[in-house]
């Protein structure tokens, strides 16, 4: 591991001066913010992540749950993957969102896990992490081994010539199907990404992941109300029944109402570059009676516009399967 220098930051303009500090101050300078921890050590670990300076924020004030200003909820940077998976309030009203959370990794790591790192958790793909092989994500214009390597895993939704890599995570799935905004916090000042808006597609630029900009801070995120009389869920498939990334996953929010879909949100994971929210899988939805003819109908919309690479091609079903599952539990609750 190469040498780094640490900074533990009292308060939030401070972080984020920091950061930004650092980055101007040294050119090619890298500056991470610490947080749980459980991703970015694993990285600095492999030599993946090579950062100059740590700032840790663990002591900033972003570890809070609270009412959102227009009735929905506001969920801190730095509230726990367990603590959200497990609060009263975002249980009743966003289902969805404590099961994403719970289906992933492992209660150790999920009480470690924070809402900030688990925005920013970087793909599992093998080559990204070998530190070795060509990949453009870890270091631009190097290729990719995953087009005729080993690609099992990686993503049929978003890909570019450039870049197959899945984005991990489950929380990230559900908080699309949410609708949620990204709250930011950067020496300039503060701003809101809906995240719908946040993450990037690979392109020619994989390494390019979301709309921070070098020293930003993600100090919150907020949920709208939930859609009125809506039910929600989450189904993860993979290779084994825990601590396992998934391989489909989908989060779905419906209203019905006298047997019809007034209205859905659904997205996708295992199976997108980024998290994977369906406007077609949406359209074929909304309007239509809530059978077994329109759930099949929208997965066949949602994969529509896959690109699987020969080890991968099995996503494709299972994916729609998947999503099939999830619409018909959903609207099978209460
Ligand atoms: C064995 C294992 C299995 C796993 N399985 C799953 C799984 O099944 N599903 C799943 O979804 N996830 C899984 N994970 C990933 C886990 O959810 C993430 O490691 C975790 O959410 C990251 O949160 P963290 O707080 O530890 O992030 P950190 O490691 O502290 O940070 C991650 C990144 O986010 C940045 N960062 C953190 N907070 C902020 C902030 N407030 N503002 C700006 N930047 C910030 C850091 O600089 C870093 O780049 C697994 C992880 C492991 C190790």
């Amino acid at each position: 591991m190469q040498s780094f220098s640490f900074n533990r930051a009292t308060s939030i303009n401070q972080a984020a001066h920091l950061a930004a500090a650092a980055s101007t101050a040294q050119q090619g300078a890298q500056v991470r913010f610490i947080a749980g921890g459980t991703t970015l050590t694993d990285l600095m670990k492999l030599g993946v992540e090579t950062p100059t300076q740590l700032v840790d924020i663990n002591h900033l004030p972003l570890a809070d749950i609270g009412p959102g200003s227009d009735g929905g909820m506001k969920i801190g940077a730095l509230v726990r993957n367990s603590d959200m998976a497990h609060d009263a309030r975002l249980l009743q009203a966003y289902p969805v969102l404590s099961q994403a959370l719970l289906s992933g990794a492992s209660a150790q790591l999920r009480n470690m896990a924070t809402t900030g790192g688990n925005l920013l958790q970087r793909t599992r793909c093998t080559y990204f992490r070998d530190n070795v092989s060509a990949c453009n994500k870890r270091q631009p214009g190097s290729g990719c081994a995953a087009m005729e390597g080993v690609h099992r895993t990686l993503a049929i939704l978003g890909t570019s010539d450039h870049c197959i890599a899945t984005n991990p995570s489950d929380m990230n799935v559900a908080l699309m199907a949410l609708d949620a905004t990204v709250h930011i916090h950067g020496e300039r000042g503060q701003r809101q990404v809906p995240i719908g808006e946040f993450y990037l597609l690979p392109g020619q630029t994989p390494d390019k992941e979301t709309v921070l900009q070098p020293g930003e801070l993600i100090t919150h995120i907020t949920l709208p109300p939930p859609l009125p009389n809506s039910r929600s869920g989450y189904l993860k498939l993979r290779d084994r029944a825990s601590y396992e990334f998934a391989l489909a996953s989908a989060a779905v929010v419906l209203q019905i109402d006298n047997g019809q879909v007034r209205g859905a949100r659904v997205a996708l994971g295992g199976v997108g570059t980024r998290p994977w929210r369906s406007p077609e899988a949406e359209k074929v939805l909304i309007g239509s009676p809530a059978t077994a003819l329109t759930w099949k109908a929208a997965a066949q919309a949602a994969l529509q516009d896959a690109k699987p690479h020969p080890e991968n091609a099995f996503k494709v079903e299972l994916a729609k399967r998947c999503l099939i599952h999830a619409l018909t539990t959903v609207a099978q609750t209460a």
